[in-house]
């Protein structure tokens, strides 16, 4: 069996099939080639934030983890094996959560992993592609060739990182928004946040509106991009002050930027939602501007790119598999599953459901009030026209009586629940 790409999906999925006795060729094309947004040769690589969004049931990615648990998720548990303090959030150090995820692929016996970029969608009975948004360009044509369909993209942006000890204490303070001290938070009166946005608006961009805006992904968007929308947008999204009040002051500040720690020594902080597509020097001197950061040192600089997907409701069933090609699973973000914690997702139904086209077994739909079944349900059968990457949300999840409040506890139960019967009803995924 074949597995394309070795970031999230890929690596879950060629997990899986191993662990269902199926040997697995997982290719993975960096560091002979890279993408325009990957940093390192490193399986599993995350790509932006360090951050694996919210542990809390309550909340769709929190919800999606503890179904992924449920299912025994190699990268989950790896992911919470490199935990850094992050509040609520499953935050890694990301550099031990790749190598954690490449000790434990190279050390399988039935994982051989071949560092060579696939210019073709490979023959063979089951072959998984996990080649992600930034799939290198021979292959994407390849497989718009099979789907027939034009390749969908948008634009994507990634934040910057900064070096831990060039933040100024003075400045800043520690705090969660809901208590804890993990955050590192930029404090901003209205005078220097008006600076801020104005200078944002001002400052150079790489790629200068020669996207549609329509092609900017919603769920991370540049904050320049937010600045142009007013004054306050920023205010009342990335920079809120809600939950923090200044120690030094006792008040809340009029804004806030956030810093979150990247790795497990606290050496690196990522800005929170500060993706860009500003040039490089202009991040310095614009990024500078907020308090606390006047010395920072940028260890990585924002980035925007390209990001492909297929137009998955014509081209894939349920369970991932291409409905033109029996045997092709297309897993993670190029499935039209968006985030960190659906690739692993795809990628785990994928693996599963591969290995078991190699073993003529039935393939597995997942339960539709599971979040994993309400996911792929929706990937599979959502609007065709306009269809974009969807992040894993509550909406998707049959509706049941109530508000909002009472209704996701009672939604997460039974997805839970349902979970825990389909997967035990499989002999917790050992018998496939
Ligand atoms: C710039 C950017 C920032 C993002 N930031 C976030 C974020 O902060 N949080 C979040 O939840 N999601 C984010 N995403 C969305 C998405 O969750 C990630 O892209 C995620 O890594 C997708 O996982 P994946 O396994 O599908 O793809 P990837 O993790 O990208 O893995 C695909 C792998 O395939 C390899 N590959 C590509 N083509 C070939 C080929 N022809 N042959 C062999 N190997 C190949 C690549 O080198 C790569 O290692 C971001 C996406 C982009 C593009």
């Amino acid at each position: 069996m074949v597995v394309v790409g070795g970031g999230l999906a890929g690596c879950e999925a060629a997990w899986q099939i191993a662990r269902a006795n199926v040997h697995c060729i997982l290719y993975e094309m960096r560091p002979h080639k890279q993408t325009p947004a990957h940093q390192t040769g490193d399986l599993a690589e995350l790509v932006c934030s360090n951050s694996l969004g919210s542990l809390q049931e309550n909340s769709a990615s929190g919800l999606l983890k503890a179904e992924l648990s449920i299912m025994g998720s190699l990268l989950l548990d790896l992911a919470q094996a490199s935990q850094v303090p992050a509040g609520h959030a499953l935050a890694v150090d990301r550099k031990e959560f790749s190598s954690r995820v490449e000790d434990a692929l190279v050390g399988h016996p039935l994982i051989e992993i071949c560092r060579q970029e696939v210019t073709s969608i490979p023959e063979g009975s089951a072959v998984v592609l996990a080649s992600g948004p930034l799939t290198s360009t021979d292959l994407a044509q390849d497989l718009q060739k099979l789907t027939g369909e034009s390749m969908l993209h948008f634009y994507d942006a990634a934040a910057p990182l900064i070096q831990a000890d060039s933040i100024d204490g003075e400045k800043t303070f520690r705090a969660g928004r809901h208590g804890g001290g993990d955050y590192i938070n930029c404090p901003m009166n209205a005078e220097a946040y008006a600076h801020l946005v104005e200078e944002l608006n001002r400052a150079k961009r790489v790629v200068r509106r020669s996207f549609e805006p329509k092609e900017l992904f919603a769920g991370c968007m540049p904050v320049e991009e937010l600045a142009g929308r007013g004054l306050d947008t920023l205010r009342f999204g990335p920079l809120r002050p809600i939950g923090l009040v200044d120690p030094k002051t006792q008040e809340r500040p009029h804004a806030v930027v956030q810093l979150r720690q990247d790795d497990r020594y606290g050496r690196l902080y990522n800005m929170v939602g500060f993706q860009t597509n500003l040039t490089w020097p202009e991040q310095r001197r614009v990024f500078r501007l907020i308090p606390g950061l006047e010395g920072a040192e940028f260890l990585r600089y924002g980035v925007m790119h390209r990001n492909t997907f297929v137009r998955a409701p014509h081209i894939l069933n349920p369970a991932f598999e291409c409905r033109k090609r029996p045997g092709l699973f297309i897993a993670g973000q190029l499935s039209g599953a968006e985030g960190y914690v659906a690739a692993v997702a795809t990628g785990l139904l994928c693996g599963v459901n591969a290995a078991r086209r190699a073993l003529e077994q039935p393939l597995l739909n997942w339960p539709v009030d599971t979040l994993t079944g309400a996911l792929s349900n929706y990937v599979s059968q959502g609007p065709c026209r306009d269809f974009q990457p969807i992040n894993p949300n509550f909406g998707l999840l049959p509706l049941m009586a109530g508000g909002r409040k009472t209704r996701r506890p009672k939604q997460a139960y039974q997805a839970l629940r349902s979970m825990r019967i389909f997967w035990s009803q499989l002999g917790n995924g050992r018998i496939l």
